[in-house]
């Protein structure tokens, strides 16, 4: 059971994502011609924003991106009778166009028929070079995302993991033959689909039900790893990072293995410590660009050597309540940077100074920053931090 944390990121109560209407071109058109619908608009995975106010998305109407919204979504060509075939159709973008995603629909505050909700429809389109907006600018997608209002970066989060999946998966990987746009934007077709090329081999993709051909969502685990008695916590950092900011260690989930797996393996590589019991607190929808954070927390056996560094809870309490211990937006892009720089920028690689949890009363030197609570790792660091549960009970 996990701990009910509703992290930055999943926007509560989410918008009405109205999936079973994806394939209908009808009802996606009829919510583009809304006079009240409202688009996003990513440039290179960067959101346009109020000019200054990076938290501020700036929503376009259908009447402003007209040349690029076109005929908005087609369907199957009249000759085309056989049923099998016009599923190849449903709701697609022709190949080249630029992408749009029909979102959902925002059916906060009145009871609602569930199968025909009625709202403001949200939608994203990308844009390549051209557009400007006299109240608009495209801004870093992470700093953009971490001032937002909670209920809007949900909207935000899954808007640019499928825009970031549209815009880079452009060849089938079952025969490498463009891909276009389906299911108003939520799967990418073969464009063998549409038109066999005689001599040519059948696409696998054309039969059968493939991973690829649907947004992927890749599961991180981030693990706020405890002492065995729970009074310490290991963080640990990269060099690239703003001076004094420590986070959770995180890795990727392999295939094959489970969170838990994954958590006690990272825990081991990165830090050398060995884990015993690990639960799951609680996740997080990361759209840098795809992933989905797993937070566990887990109890290091007794008795190890170590060669990471702990910090015990009253330094990480002091820390967490200084308004200074947040990092800056400036912090937030250095963050950014070093993501694009370094292949293996989710382990948060731990120092290489020996300490061990307990070994006495003095503080950690270096520790200033940890994450803010829109990342899950800052959750996880105060949740221990202040204590409010007994974790290692728990574990
Ligand atoms: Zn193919």
């Amino acid at each position: 059971m996990g701990d009910n944390i509703i992290n930055f990121y999943a926007g509560q109560p989410p918008l009405n994502r109205v999936a079973f209407q994806r394939q209908s071109t009808d009802k996606l058109n009829a919510h583009l011609a809304s006079p009240q619908t409202r688009i996003l608009v990513f440039k290179n995975g960067s959101p346009l924003v109020r000019k200054g106010q990076p938290g501020a998305l700036l929503y376009l109407d259908r009447d402003t991106l007209a040349p690029l919204i076109q005929d908005g979504y087609l369907g199957a060509p009249e000759q085309e009778t056989d049923p099998k075939r016009a599923k190849a159709f449903e709701a697609y973008r022709p190949q080249g166009s630029p992408a749009l995603l029909f979102l959902g629909i925002d059916d906060r505050g009145s009871n609602q028929d569930p199968q025909n909700p009625k709202g403001i429809p949200y939608f994203a389109i990308n844009v390549e070079e051209g557009l400007q907006h006299d109240e608009g600018e495209f801004i870093e997608a992470r700093v953009s995302g971490g001032e937002m209002d909670g209920w809007t970066a949900g909207v935000y989060s899954g808007a640019r993991s499928v825009m970031d999946w549209n815009a880079r998966y452009k060849f089938c990987p079952g025969c490498g033959k463009p891909n276009y746009s389906l299911w108003g934007g939520w799967k990418l077709n073969c464009t063998s689909f549409l038109s066999v090329v005689s001599g040519d081999p059948p696409c696998p993709s054309t039969k059968g039900l493939h991973n690829y051909a649907y947004p992927r969502t890749d599961p991180v685990i981030i693990m706020g790893i405890l002492s065995s008695d729970g009074e310490n916590i290991l963080l640990g950092r990269q060099k690239s990072w703003p001076e004094g900011m420590y986070s959770c260690l995180a890795g990727f989930v392999e295939p094959g293995e489970s969170f838990e797996d994954a958590v006690r393996r990272e825990s081991l590589e990165e830090a050398g410590i060995e884990v015993g019991p690990v639960r799951y607190s609680s996740s997080q929808p990361w759209p840098f660009p795809s992933s989905l954070m797993v937070g566990c927390y887990g109890r290091a056996k007794d008795g190890q050597t170590i060669h990471a560094q702990w910090f015990p809870r009253s330094q990480v309490l002091s820390i967490v309540e200084s308004a200074s211990s947040v990092p800056t937006r400036a912090d937030i892009k250095q963050l950014e940077e070093a993501k694009q720089t370094h292949h293996e920028s989710l382990k948060a690689l731990a120092p290489t100074d020996s300490k061990s949890p307990g070994s006495g009363p003095a503080l950690v030197t270096g520790l200033t920053k940890v994450p803010a609570e829109t990342a899950i790792a800052g959750q996880l660091i105060r949740l221990w931090a202040k204590g409010g549960m007994d974790l290692v009970s728990k574990l």
